[in-house]
């Protein structure tokens, strides 16, 4: 029986997500991307160029990156490909915290732009970084991992389909919505929205409760110790006025007896609570 996947965004994430799980016959793999197919092609290389590409890009984005500030632009790649549209294009130069060897099909080269043989030449210190390129052309996460998987008949790629909400079936994500009002049904989802774009899914479609389960648990250790108290101090019956009864007669064993068991009762009530919070709101563990 095979699984049916729902890759939402085709950005860096997205494109190699799709692409791995595709190679296992047994999966069956959507991916759903916001933005257009901008096609293979050469990308504009460092040097700023790509960031004058406004069709590659989020248009309106902005961010408020300091509490009272103003909204200032993000920019975010738009289409196949996600960030790489746009980006500088470097990998962390550290060869075992980042080996190129583990990245294929992505190769390496040295070439430095202006600005980065600037910085080298400024300080001893620096090194230089490393510029991932395919065939020597800079290139995009989806020209080097998508293009290539497109041939598998498990894997559909659908464009110009943002995902506006996901829609819960019991306590699991069942369905994406997209836009133009189509549903998407699978057994797996995986966002790859980008950093902002994929908290703001999830805030969309309710799937961040404010700590229900966490807020319950402490509830109940506090009314817990207020009904013993209300118990000890006032009421005819309930464990706190056995308390206070054994308490007259004396009996330091049946005071120790009694407080033994409201613990038990306030340890096994919380282990209950969390045991549940745990199973009704498993995306947060
Ligand atoms: C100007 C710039 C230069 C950078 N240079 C470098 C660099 O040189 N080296 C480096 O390592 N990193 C660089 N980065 C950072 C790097 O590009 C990002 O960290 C990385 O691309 C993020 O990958 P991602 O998959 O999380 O998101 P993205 O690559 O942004 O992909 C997200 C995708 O999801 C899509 N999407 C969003 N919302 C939805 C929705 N609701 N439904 C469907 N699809 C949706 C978007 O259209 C996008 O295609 C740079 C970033 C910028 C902005």
């Amino acid at each position: 029986m095979s699984t049916r996947w729902l890759v939402i965004g085709g950005g860096t994430a997205g494109c190699v997500v799709a692409s791995r799980l595709s190679e296992d016959d047994h999966n069956e793999v959507v991916l759903l991307e916001a933005g257009p197919d901008h096609g293979p092609g050469p990308v504009p290389d460092r040097g700023g160029a790509y960031l004058d590409e406004h069709a590659r890009q989020y248009p309106e984005l902005t961010v408020i990156r300091r509490q009272g500030g103003a909204p200032e632009p993000y920019p975010q790649g738009f289409g196949l490909g996600g960030t790489t549209l746009i980006s500088g294009g470097l990998a962390a130069p550290d060869p075992e915290l980042f080996a190129v060897s583990n990245l294929l099909p992505i190769e390496k080269t040295e070439r430095l732009g202006m600005l980065g043989s600037a910085v080298l030449d400024a300080d001893a210190r620096a090194r230089a970084a490393t510029l991932v390129r395919h065939n020597g052309e800079r290139v995009t996460v989806a020209d080097v991992y998508l293009r290539p998987a497109l041939l598998r008949t498990n894997l559909m790629v659908v464009t110009e389909s943002p995902v506006v909400s996901l829609a819960l079936g019991g306590w699991s994500v069942v369905r994406a919505v997209t836009a133009d009002g189509i549903e998407y049904e699978a057994d797996r989802f995986v966002v790859c929205a980008g950093a902002i774009q994929t908290p703001t899914l999830l805030l969309r479609s309710g799937l961040d409760t404010p700590g229900i389960g966490e807020a319950l648990r402490v509830m109940n250790g506090i009314g817990w110790t207020y009904v013993i108290l209300a118990e000890v101090i006032n009421a005819p019956y309930g464990l706190g006025a056995l308390i206070t009864v054994a308490g007259k007669r004396g009996r330091v064993d049946q005071i120790f007896a009694l407080v033994i068991v409201i613990l038990v009762i306030g340890v096994v009530s919380d282990q209950i609570l969390k045991l549940l919070n745990r199973s009704l709101f498993r995306w947060k563990t």
